[in-house]
C-alpha cells in the first residue's frame, strides 16, 4: 500500500493550486455575491488543461487519472464553491459519459472541445416530478426517420447556459416487461426548440450556472444516441457513481478551507488574555474537523483509485460522497462558531462555505440517498 501522490499527481495539485491562489481566491467574494458565472476564469482553465484531465490526449485531454482530477476539484472547491461545483459538473457529467459510451465519431465532434476546454458540457437528468427517482423521467425521445424528437423539461442543471452540448436522458420506449427505457441523447443546444433559463436565486454556489431547459419538439439525427440505449439507465448510475467522486473531492475542499480559516481565527483572535485555541473547547473542534478532513480525503481519494484500477467503485464513491460532504457542512458550521460573530459576515468567507456546502449534501443524490445506495450494496 502506497500512500504517496505520484509525481505528477503532486504536480497538478501544486499548478491548481497555484491557479486558484492567484486567479480564483481575489474573486470569490464577488462571484458569490453578484451571482456570476466567471467565464473568463473557465476560458483560463480550459488552456491549462484542467477541463480534459481525466481524458486521454487523442481526445483533447491531459491523460490523467481519476486522483489527478480529484485533486484538482479540491484545490479549486478550497477557494471557492461555485467554480468547483461548475468544473466538476462539466468534467464528470458533461463530458465524461460522453467518453464513457460514445463513438469513435461523437468523441471526436462533442468530446473534444469539452476536454479542451473550448466549451461547456451540461447534463440533464433531473425533471420536476424527477429528482431522487430519476426513472420518473418523463421527457421522450421519438424515433422519425434519422432523428428524435424530444420532448420535456429538465431542471437544475449546472452550466447549462454557457453549455455547447447537452446529455439529456429521455424514455425511448417500453421493455419487455413494460417499464420505460431510458437512454442518453447528445443535443447541441443551439438545436432548434431548445429553451435555457436560468433565473434561480440560490442559497450557495451562487456563482455557478444552473438552469431549466424547455425542450419543445427538439430534433436531433438518431447519431447522437449516446451508448447502448437498452442500458441507458445504468449508463448514467455509472456516471452518477463517478461523479460522485468529484462532488465528494469538493466536499473535502470545503472542509480543508474551514479547518484552516478556523485554525487561523483560533489563534488570532484573543478573549480572556489569550487566543482562543488556548481553550479546550475550541481545541476539540477543530480536533475533530481535522481528523474527519483526512478520513474524507482516505475516502475520496480510494475511491478514485479504485475507478483508476478498474475495481468496483460505486459503494465507496457513496461512502466518499455521503462522509466528505457532510464533513464539509459540520466543518463550515463549527467554522463560523469559532469566528463567533464576525463568522456571520461575508468577508470572513466561513458562512459562504456553510451555504456552499449543503449544496453538496443535495446534488448528485442526496445524502438519503447515498445511504440507499451503500445499503443496497450491503444488499439488503
Ligand atoms: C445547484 C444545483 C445543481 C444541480 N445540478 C444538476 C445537474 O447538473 N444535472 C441534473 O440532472 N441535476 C442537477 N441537480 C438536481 C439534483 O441532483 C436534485 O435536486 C437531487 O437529485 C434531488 O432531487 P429533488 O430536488 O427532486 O429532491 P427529491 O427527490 O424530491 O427529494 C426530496 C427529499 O426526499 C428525500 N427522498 C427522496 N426519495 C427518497 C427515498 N427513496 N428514501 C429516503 N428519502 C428520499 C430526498 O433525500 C430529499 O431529502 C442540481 C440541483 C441543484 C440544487
Amino acid at each position: 500500500m502506497d500512500f504517496n501522490l505520484t509525481k505528477e499527481q503532486s504536480m497538478i495539485r501544486k499548478m491548481v493550486r497555484d491557479f486558484a491562489e492567484e486567479v480564483i481566491k481575489p474573486r470569490t467574494i464577488e462571484i458569490d455575491k453578484e451571482a456570476k458565472f466567471p467565464v473568463d476564469i473557465f476560458e483560463q482553465m480550459g488552456e491549462l488543461g484542467l477541463l480534459g484531465i481525466p481524458f486521454p490526449e487523442e481526445y483533447g485531454g491531459s491523460g490523467g487519472d481519476t486522483l489527478s482530477y480529484a485533486i484538482a476539484v479540491e484545490e479549486i472547491g478550497r477557494v471557492c464553491g461555485s467554480t468547483g461545483l461548475s468544473y466538476a459538473a462539466a468534467v464528470s457529467l458533461g463530458a465524461s459519459p460522453i467518453y464513457y459510451f460514445g463513438t469513435e465519431e461523437q468523441k471526436q465532434e462533442y468530446l473534444k472541445p469539452l476536454a479542451e476546454g473550448k466549451a461547456l458540457g451540461s447534463f440533464g437528468l433531473t425533471e420536476p416530478n424527477a429528482g431522487s427517482d430519476a426513472g420518473g423521467t418523463k421527457t421522450t425521445a421519438v424515433i422519425d426517420g434519422d432523428d428524435f424528437i424530444i420532448n420535456g423539461e429538465k431542471c437544475f442543471i449546472t452550466n447549462a447556459s454557457y453549455a455547447k452540448t447537452l446529455i439529456v436522458t429521455a424514455v425511448t420506449g417500453k421493455n419487455e416487461k413494460g417499464k420505460n427505457i431510458i437512454s442518453a441523447i447528445i443535443v447541441p443546444t443551439d438545436t432548434e426548440g431548445v429553451k435555457i433559463t436560468s433565473n434561480y436565486d440560490k442559497m450557495g454556489v451562487r456563482g455557478s450556472d444552473t438552469a431549466e431547459i424547455v425542450l419543445d419538439n427538439v430534433r436531433v439525427p438518431r447519431a447522437n444516441l449516446l451508448g447502448d440505449p437498452q442500458k441507458g439507465f445504468s449508463q448514467f448510475l455509472y456516471t452518477l457513481d463517478g461523479g460522485r467522486i468529484s462532488i465528494a473531492a469538493l466536499g473535502l475542499g470545503i472542509a480543508q478551507a474551514s479547518l484552516e480559516k478556523a485554525l487561523q481565527y483560533a489563534k488570532e483572535r484573543k478573549q480572556f488574555g489569550k487566543s482562543i485555541s488556548n481553550f479546550q473547547a475550541i481545541q476539540f473542534k477543530l480536533a475533530d474537523i481535522a481528523m474527519e478532513v483526512e478520513l474524507s480525503r482516505n475516502m475520496v481519494y480510494k475511491a478514485a483509485w479504485l475507478k483508476d484500477n478498474n475495481q468496483p467503485f460505486t459503494k465507496e464513491s457513496a461512502y466518499a460522497k455521503l462522509f466528505a460532504t457532510e464533513t464539509a457542512f459540520r466543518a463550515a458550521n463549527q467554522a463560523i462558531q469559532i469566528h463567533g460573530g464576525y463568522g456571520y459576515m461575508r468577508e470572513y468567507e466561513v458562512e459562504r462555505y456553510l451555504r456552499d456546502a449543503k449544496l453538496l449534501e443535495i446534488g448528485e443524490g442526496t445524502s438519503e440517498v447515498q445511504r440507499l445506495v451503500i445499503a443496497r450494496q450491503l444488499g439488503c
